[in-house]
Order: C-alpha cells, then structure tokens, then sequence
C-alpha cells in the first residue's frame, strides 16, 4: 500500500510509543492509532474505490476513518457539519457514499444510505479485527473528495489522489521545517482542506502529536496552548483575529508556539503586525481545495517586508498570471491564476465539463482568483474572478443563496454580494426586489432559507429594492451594486 492510508503503519513501525492523537483528555499512541485504524477498516464493509462519507466534528473518528478508508483503497468523503440536511443529503447522493460514518455527536437522522457510528463509535471500533489489512493501493489512487461549491450553484466534488496529498505535504515541509515532536492544534474542522492537509497529514507524516478541538473557542485554544505546549497551529484570518480581542492576549504564555499557519483567506496587514508586536510571525499561504491546497506560500523571511503578499509558488508547484488577453501578465499587472504541479487535483467527481473548464490537458489549473506580482515574483491577490465571498474561511457561492431565495413565491429578482466585515472579513447581503403584490418582509426570507442552507450561508442583511442594475443584455451587473450597496 503506496498511500496515505499506510502511514499509521510506517509511523507504528518507527515510533510506535510517540502519541499520535490528543482529544479532551484522550490520548492513542502510534500503536493504538494503527489497531484503532485496522479494526475500523474491517468492520467499514467497503471496497476499494467506494466512497466512505464522514459528518463529525474534529474526533478521532475522523482521523480514523480517513486512515481506515486510505487502507482499504476506498475514498474518503469529508461533509461540512454546517451544512443543512438538503446540502448534505445533495453531497451524499452525487458522491454514491457506501457508507456514512457519523461523529460520536451525529445522529444521521434524516440521511440516506447505510450509517455506522455515531454514540456507538467505540463498541464499532471494538467489534473489529486487528490484522492487518494489505490493499495494493498506489499513489494515483483517489484518496479523497472533498466537496466545495460552485459558481453554477450545486456543490462539486475535487478528488484528490494520494500523490497529491502527499506532495503538499513535501511542499509545506520544504517551507516550515517541522520537527519530530511538533504539538499540532487542529481547531479548523477537517473537513476542509487545510486543517487535514496543512496540519493533520504533516504531523503524521512527521510523527508528531495532534491535538484535536470539535470547534474553534478562543478560551479552549490558549488553555490548550499553555497546557498542552502547542507549537504549531493553523487559522483562517478571524480565527486569529478572535485571539487577539481576547481579554487573554496580552498576557497568555505562547512561548511555545513556533510555527502559526494562516491562510484561506485574504490576511488583513494589521493583523499580521499585531502578532508581530507579540513575537509571532505568520507563515501565510494561498490555496484551495482544488489544489491539495497550497500553491503561495510566504515563509518566515519575508512575512514583514512581504506583508500583504501570499509568497511565492511552493517548491514543487508553478504558479502564472495570465492577463484577460491571455498573455503573461507583467509585474503589477492583474492576471488569472493558474497552478500546476503534483498537488493539483485530478478533477471533480463525475463533473467531466466542469473539470474542462477549470483543467487543461496539461495540467494547468484555472483559480478563478486575481493575483499581481511584483518584481520579485511575490503575488498579491488582489480580487476574484469568481462570484465567492469568504466569511470567516467559510466559501458562499452568491448562485447558490440566490437560488434558494428564488424558491420563495415573494422574490421577483435577486442578488446577493458580500460586504466588508471586520470579524469575518466579508458577510452576504441579499438584495430583494420583491414581487408586487405579494405581501413579505425580509424577516419572512430569511426564515426561508433558515433549513434550505448552512446558516453561514444565509445572508447577514437583506434589503429590498426596487430593481437591480443589468446590462443591455438583461445580465444582472454585480460591479455596481457592489458600489452601491456595499456598505453594510
Ligand atoms: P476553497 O476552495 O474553499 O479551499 O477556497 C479557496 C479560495 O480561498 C481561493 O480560491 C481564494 O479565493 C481564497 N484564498 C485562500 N487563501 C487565500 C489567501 N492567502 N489570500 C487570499 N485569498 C485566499
Ligand atoms: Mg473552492
């Protein structure tokens, strides 16, 4: 077994008594991990290729069964526990899930398809075998789907193989030497593509101990700091930002932290100088799910006189900005971002058209995303290309509120944007032109949604508004409402 899924076993074989994961109290070994992993994968009742869905929080479930399913040759399916019982029930159909593995805190009511798990995880576990279980699994295989939406609305899965995970893993080692006994916090939920990607298969990989929280709490995160003696920790923007409003900042012991990983978002420049004035460098990084996910990274050397920047492409990946033209942009000219490189995924699950636009026959991976590069190559990103908002590391597709508000009997036209916020760094509003003589108030729409989508999803304002700015087309302009409305 080439894949991901063997790790346990190398680290059982090198350093079996090294703890790998820490949860509330909780502690597996190496060791313990590996029969944990193999019990579970006996009991999974998959093959290879299927697709073995996950809903919990952080746990060592989840850690167990992305080993478990990595074993067996089959696909790990991590679903986002914000999600609504319609999205997740979408992402279980169209990824065909052979089983649904769920939390210790999921109950899986109203889900299709076979569940094991949930308060009965442990006794699953220990119904298992412990012989080990040897798949020829290679490198190329599909190691996981992970879902994430689109512009075109519905969700679609980016599957990436064992290679790609690992040369992300190689990627972020080249820039961040981590050591062999590195306390990794993940806070961030796993099932997106950092917190698994740039903290969980890193430590692994270097035997390190993981320490696993269900959710970010500022309070949690620095008992577990001074407590545990974390040294490594990713967070999206306000994760970090959070810390610092803390009444806790100025005094908490983080003598032990060395390295803090923040990207998925833009980094505002203060909050960097705020770590800054406490010692603490962010290593930041630009990436997406597509692309295992990082593709910048902006190491410790230059996170000062860089600030702003999200680095240069990381080591073995290769990154161009491409102008509206198709040329090369210049230095300081905006152009697209393309990736290539072992980490870029190998398309969306059974979405052929939609991997043709976004992926070249040669490997050149369309972002959506707007960079500009200065003279020494160091990329800004300056804007998107794609309609997104980020709030709070979360992505919302605006075609996807929009549809669900299009739903209502009461909406004759819609649009929604994202509007600056200091907490989350953007937020949704909606703008609504009501249609006449249907009596409705924004209240009533967003009770509306409230159940059709994730609640961070679901608009922070809503206004009505007489109409919406469009061009001679009829093609609705979000430029200018964004100028217009865009202030919150
Ligand atoms: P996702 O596909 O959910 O992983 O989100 C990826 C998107 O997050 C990218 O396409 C960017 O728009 C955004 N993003 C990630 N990292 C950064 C960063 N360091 N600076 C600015 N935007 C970022
Ligand atoms: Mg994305």
């Amino acid at each position: 077994n080439q894949g991901i899924g063997s790790w346990p076993a190398r680290r059982a074989r090198m350093t079996p008594d090294r703890v790998a994961v820490s949860y509330r109290g909780r502690e597996h070994t190496y060791r313990e991990l590996l029969e944990r992993v193999h019990r579970l994968a006996s009991v999974l009742g998959v093959r290879r290729g299927d697709r073995v869905a996950f809903l919990g929080a952080n746990q060592p479930a989840m850690v167990e069964t992305f080993f478990a399913a990595g074993l067996l040759g089959a696909v790990f399916v991590p679903l986002n526990t914000r999600l609504a019982e319609p999205e997740l029930r979408f992402i279980l159909d169209d990824a065909e899930a052979a089983v649904l593995v769920l939390g210790e805190e999921r109950d899986g009511a109203g889900l299709p398809g076979r569940h094991v798990g949930g308060a009965a995880y442990e006794e699953l576990v220990a119904s298992g075998s412990p012989e080990p279980i040897d798949e020829p699994v290679s490198q190329d295989d599909v190691c996981l789907i992970m879902y994430t939406s689109g512009t075109t609305g519905r969700p679609k899965g980016a599957m990436l193989t064992h290679a790609n995970l690992t040369w992300n893993a190689v990627n972020l080692l080249v820039d961040v030497p981590l050591a062999h006994d590195e306390v990794v916090l993940i806070s961030a939920p796993m099932f997106h593509i950092a917190a698994l990607a740039q903290t969980l298969i890193p430590c692994v990989l270097k035997g390190g101990r993981a320490v696993l929280e269900p959710s970010f709490d500022v309070e949690r995160t620095y008992d577990l700091i001074e407590h545990e003696r974390v040294t490594v920790m990713f967070g999206v923007p306000s994760m970090f930002g959070f810390l610092t409003r803390s009444p806790r900042w100025p005094t908490a012991d983080l003598s032990s932290l060395r390295h803090l990983l923040c990207g998925g978002a833009p980094v505002p420049e203060p909050l960097i100088r705020t770590y800054q004035e406490r010692g603490l460098t962010f290593l930041q990084g630009y990436g997406m799910t597509e692309t295992a996910p990082g593709a910048l990274f902006l190491g410790a050397e230059h996170s000062v006189d860089k600030a702003g920047s999200a680095g240069v492409p990381c080591f073995f990946s290769d990154v161009r900005l491409v102008a509206p033209d198709g040329s090369p942009a210049a230095p300081g000219q905006p152009g697209e971002l393309y990736v290539q490189g072992p980490n870029v995924m190998s398309g969306y699950w059974r979405r052929p058209e939609e991997t043709a636009k976004v992926l070249s026959e040669d490997g050149w991976f369309r972002s959506g995303d707007v960079g500009v590069a200065d003279e020494d190559g160091y990329v800004r990103i300056s804007d998107r290309i794609n309609d997104v908002i980020i709030s709070g590391g979360e992505n919302i597709y605006p075609a996807e509120v929009e549809s669900a508000l299009y739903e209502h009997p009461a909406v004759a036209e819609c649009a929604v944007i994202g509007v600056a916020d200091e907490r989350w760094g953007e937020v949704g509003k909606a703008l609504v032109v009501p249609r006449a003589g249907v009596t409705t108030s924004p209240d009533d729409l967003l009770k509306h949604l409230d159940g059709r989508l994730a609640r961070y999803k679901i608009p922070k304002y809503l206004e009505f508004v007489a109409d919406l700015p469009k061009n001679a087309a009829g093609k609705l302009l979000k430029a200018p409402l964004r100028k217009l409305y865009g202030g919150g």
